[in-house]
């Protein structure tokens, strides 16, 4: 059972991500900057190899505006980093932790990002309330939840996810190379998951994180390297709150190397229009209830015009040498 208090904090979360929805949507009037991120690192202070400092300084020159550094049950300090690394408008470090539990041999991993406080395991009776647990534990101190690397020894399933409440966001690529992101042997891959879920009519965004351990090994592939996955997010200016508004109401794709120029949707059409790089060839995919592709283009801008039926649209971009995107889904019949 949950505790007055407990209560009036989960209802206070929702309420702010239906706020938060609400602002954005009207937000698209103003002008607003993209914003390249990822969210869930490691440093020396779990199982990193690196200091925070050397990590913060890879990601500030290969370009990212903003990072989280997430180590296992450790909220590092961030304030010094920032004063040395963050350069206004360019560069925002934000507080975070990978709340790292277990139920049986069922790894939980729960990335929150900028929580007041560290937040400790908080375990559970089953995986679905070990999730929750954490989850809850996150939003009592203003932190927000992402679920990470599903089938990280197969531990979490879309049916888990499905059954969650308060939570926005989980990863739909990590770049981690044994997370099974495609799954196999039967089990679904992330995305089959995600589709799931969507199609189930829980609302929940895909985000694409590095998971990145090892900076000083670039060449060894069997290593967590940093620069796979990312967000680009969509906000009005760098900063903590904003970021983690617009990543909590789907203002932002995933990606693990194809940047868009623009995305817009409103309730007649999504339009998305891909920076392309010379001699790479793109295809679009816009996907809707069940995984189905509702349309395949390879134009540039492509666009999807609602007929009317959808449930949800989404689009994935696949680029000739593999790399993707992934926008986050809409839902042209919701009032
Ligand atoms: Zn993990
Ligand atoms: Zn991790």
């Amino acid at each position: 059972m949950l505790s007055p208090r407990a209560f009036v904090a989960l209802t206070f979360a929702t309420v702010a991500i239906l706020v938060g929805a609400w602002s954005s949507f009207f937000a698209q009037e103003k002008k607003l900057n993209w914003y390249k991120g990822n969210t869930h690192t490691h440093t020396v202070n779990s199982d990193g190899d690196s200091t925070p400092d050397e990590v913060v300084r890879w990601y500030r020159e290969h370009k990212y505006n903003f990072l989280v550094l997430s180590d296992h049950n450790f909220l590092t300090e961030t304030s010094g980093l920032n004063s040395v690394f963050g350069a206004k408008e360019k560069f925002l470090l934000i507080p975070g932790e990978e709340v790292t539990d277990k139920f049986e041999k069922k790894d939980i991993h729960i990335n929150g990002l900028n929580p007041r406080e560290l937040v400790k395991p908080a375990g559970g009776d089953s995986v679905v309330a070990t999730i929750q647990n954490n989850v809850n534990a996150i939003r009592r101190v203003e932190g927000v939840p992402h679920v990470n690397h599903p089938n990280f020894n197969w531990s979490i399933t879309a049916d888990d996810l499905k059954r969650i409440k308060n939570l926005r966001l989980f990863e739909i690529y990590n770049g981690h190379p044994t997370v099974n992101n495609l799954g196999g042997g039967g089990l679904p891959g992330l995305e089959a998951m995600w589709d799931d879920i969507l199609s189930s009519g829980m609302v929940q965004y895909g985000i694409a994180v590095d998971d990145a351990h090892v900076f000083k090994a670039p060449e060894d592939r069997t290593k967590a390297r940093p620069g796979f996955g990312w967000v680009m997010v969509r906000a009005e200016k760098l900063g903590a709150t904003e970021i983690l508004q617009a990543l909590e109401s789907g203002n932002f794709y995933a990606s693990t190397g194809v940047t868009l120029r623009d995305y817009q949707a409103s309730k007649k059409e999504i339009v998305l229009n891909i920076a392309e790089q010379p001699t790479v060839k793109y295809a679009v995919q816009f996907i809707g209830q069940g995984g189905k592709v509702l349309k395949e283009v390879t134009t540039n801008p492509a666009i999807y015009a609602f007929k009317g039926d959808e449930t949800y649209v989404r689009a994935r971009v696949i680029e000739s040498n593999g790399k993707m995107a992934w926008t986050q889904p809409v839902f042209p019949n919701k009032p």
